[in-house]
């Protein structure tokens, strides 16, 4: 309530900041939910999607589809220390705020680079002193701010409240505990005092899958909701988790169930609620994990792959929206959730927009959980479509392949990821990053004991995970979906899967990343291409736009992030070393631009290729390769150095390290099971034996040979 009293004073701060010079120190100016829902503020980017309403959309139009062809360089920053770049940073008052590896947050001018102070959460180091296994996650998206501070959410599981003006932690509360195979990985999201995470890592093990609100001020936590309901013989928490257990069978709680709550965090202002997406099930199979008696899995198992609100002071539950009943696709509805007000049958609506992995687009009423529609806005063939009277999607019994292998899709990467959408109230129209691939789904021979349920990979399926093109359609589009119309206004196809966040702004432009390097911008109304520029390095996080000075800025971080830059389902035109994009190669940097910018950015160094290293000391055994090769998927190697071996640009290529050749096993003990390198992100496994590490290097070997043929046959 505190907050809620100083809103007297936003409008003056922000009249204050915008008459004086940009400032060279961050400001202290108490940030509330009036300021974080102003939509005409064009100064600022305070909120992950801009404002409490997520739409990325700033109404200045300083910069146009007139003049962008003035757009340059304004200023740029090198950022030699970091590597995966997915964040969406917050500007405050001139100073620029984001996430960079390892959980750092760096504040700098935002009309300069100049580095103000950068907080290191030292995430590096609990992971080795508490011998934690994470994997595959060494970022965060975002951060958030309220009041004096900014909130952030590290990787091992803390989240910690900063002072914005010095950079010094002010409190940390530890949300996951330090044993757990969980992360965080999001943006976390304010509002109404409260700050609300959720885990990640389902996958990994065991999981009952939650989200949490903490006080803005301490950080203490307020309350809980649990995305699957626990075990019945022990009481339910509350009578949505009674409801939500009708919905299971078997003995779901021993696994958790799974749900996530990984991303896709919204507070509505206009009704004090947090809306939020929660993910896949554990396992992804519902045959496994609520099992029937014909064997064909029983039960919707709510909260999985939803839309869900809450109250935001006391956590109550007030609606959800399942948007894959049964789910058994990896379908996790952890996408952007936009907040819009519609004129839909001549009638205001306050909605909901989302368009999670399942390739449908929602359009939500806020205030009662009600569909108002739900079209595909990308190729799906796991559902018919969505009734609207029954308010149910229509599944038909193949794609929970009863009779054998089906091909899915959108695949287990989804039709959209977190890959930011933004919405323009001017054209009315939501731009969605779009990927189109199809999964292969087959159970047939799976263990269903209990074998399984403390491996790595609990996904409750028989084979791995085979991705593939759906013929005759692009590989990704931008795609402009009108939610009004219920059908997509126009796309703008691509040659690549992976087509990174989007920004919009009144001055009819819309802006996409892309992992090929190039920035991007289209006319917003029709998709005609106005303007790009070639950062010389993949990119994957969302541009902003913010003024400071009289002067309108777009800013990009440049560098590829993500699962989709490991390669971990393949390289080639599936993964990020297709554009020779190595790790450890090319410069990470941020650029700013501005109608005639003037700052020469040098060159990045050309693109460059893995060459994998034949070891004529190192007699490979095929037999320890195939158990190496087990070690190299079961323990996630892969997601980080690739499906193969063959390295995206997220870590080293193994094939051409040292520590693989012949020789002692000293230095890959050290790294791999003692944490040597936890601080660059490589996690740590203590449970590996000399045997798995041995056979790891007989089968890191034997890609090296294999992929050192391919090459000499190019
Ligand atoms: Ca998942």
């Amino acid at each position: 309530m505190k907050f809620r009293r100083l809103n007297l004073f936003g409008p003056l701060l922000v009249a204050a900041s915008l008459c004086a010079a940009a400032p060279l120190h961050a400001s202290d100016r108490n940030i509330t939910d009036k300021e974080l829902s102003d939509t005409s503020n064009t100064a600022d980017w305070l909120a992950y999607g801009r404002t409490h309403y997520e739409q990325r959309f700033s109404p200045v139009n300083d910069i146009n589809v007139s003049n962008i062809s003035k757009l340059k360089p304004a200023w740029y920053k090198p950022l030699p220390e970091e590597n995966s770049l997915t964040s969406t940073p917050l500007v405050v008052d001139g100073i620029y705020y984001f996430t960079g590896n390892m959980n750092r947050v760096h504040a700098l001018s935002a009309t300069t680079g100049k580095t103000l102070w950068i907080f290191d959460p030292k995430v590096g180091e609990k992971i080795r002193e508490k011998k934690q296994r994470r994997v595959f996650w060494i970022y965060s998206r975002g951060l958030a701010t309220y009041g004096d501070k900014i909130f952030l959410a590290t990787w091992d599981g803390r989240l910690i409240g900063i002072n914005r003006k010095t950079g010094k932690q002010v409190w940390e509360t530890r949300a996951l505990p330090k044993n757990s195979a969980l992360q965080l990985t999001m943006a976390p999201k304010v509002g109404g005092g409260k700050i609300l995470i959720g885990n990640g890592g389902t996958e990994a093990g065991p999981t009952r899958g939650w989200v949490a609100a903490y006080d803005a001020e301490t950080g203490r936590e307020d309350w809980r909701w649990y995305i699957v309901p626990g075990d019945p013989r022990l009481g339910f928490e509350d009578p949505s988790q009674e409801a939500a257990a009708k919905t299971w069978s078997g003995k779901w709680w021993e696994h958790g169930g799974g749900g996530n709550a990984w991303h896709g965090f919204t507070y509505d202002p206009d009704l004090d609620q947090f809306i939020f997406g929660t993910g896949n099930g554990s396992p992804w199979n519902r045959k496994v994990r609520s099992p029937s008696e014909d064997g064909k899995g029983w039960g919707d198992n709510l909260y999985l792959s939803s839309v869900v609100a809450l109250d935001a002071q006391t956590g109550a539950y007030k609606w959800s929206v399942q948007q894959a009943p049964g789910e058994t696709w990896d379908y996790n509805s952890n996408m952007d959730i936009t907040l819009a007000d519609l004129k839909i049958d001549g009638k205001n609506r306050k909605v909901a927009l989302h368009a999670p992995k399942n390739g449908f687009f929602y359009v939500i009423d806020r205030a009662t959980g009600k569909v108002i529609s739900a079209e595909k806005f990308a190729k799906a063939n796991w559902s018919s479509k969505f009734d609207l009277k029954t308010q149910r999607h229509v599944v038909p019994d193949s794609s929970f392949f009863y009779d054998g292998e089906e091909n899915i899709y959108p695949s287990v990467f989804g039709a959209h990821s977190w890959h930011s959408q933004s919405f323009n109230p001017q054209t009315g129209l939501m731009y969605i990053p779009t990927q189109n691939l199809s999964t292969t789904f087959a159970d047939k021979g799976l263990k269903t004991d209990s074998s399984w349920r403390n491996k790595a990979w609990t996904l409750g399926i028989a084979v791995g995970v085979t991705m593939k093109a759906i013929p005759g359609v692009p590989k990704g589009s931008l795609t402009a979906y009108d939610p009004i119309k219920q059908k997509i206004a126009w796309k703008v196809d691509h040659d690549f899967y992976w087509g990174g966040g989007t920004l919009s702004t009144g001055g009819n432009l819309v802006f996409q990343s892309e992992p090929t390097g190039k920035l991007k911008a289209y006319d917003a109304r029709n998709g005609k291409k106005v303007w790009e520029y070639d950062t010389g390095l993949g990119l994957t996080s969302a541009p902003i736009t913010y003024k400071v000075g009289g002067k309108q800025y777009v800013a990009v971080l440049v560098g590829p992030g993500g699962a989709f830059s490991s390669n971990a389902f393949g390289s080639g035109e599936l993964g990020f070393d297709l554009w020779g994009w190595k790790y450890g190669v090319h410069e990470r940097r941020l650029i700013a631009f501005a109608l005639d910018g003037t700052a020469k950015v040098p060159a990045q160094k050309a693109p460059a290729f893995a060459k994998p290293v034949v070891d004529k000391n190192f007699k490979i055994d095929d037999d320890k390769a195939a158990k190496g090769a087990g070690v190299y998927a079961l323990d996630f190697c892969l997601l980080c150095h690739g499906g193969g071996a063959v390295s995206g640009v997220k870590a080293p290529d193994l094939r051409e390290s040292e520590a693989f050749m012949s020789g002692n096993l000293d230095t890959l003990r050290e790294i791999v099971v003692k944490g040597a390198l936890t601080e660059r992100g490589m996690p740590i496994f203590p449970h590996l034996s000399d045997d798995d590490l041995k056979n790891l290097r007989h089968y890191i070997r034997k890609q090296a040979r294999d992929g050192a043929k391919n090459n000499a046959s190019h």
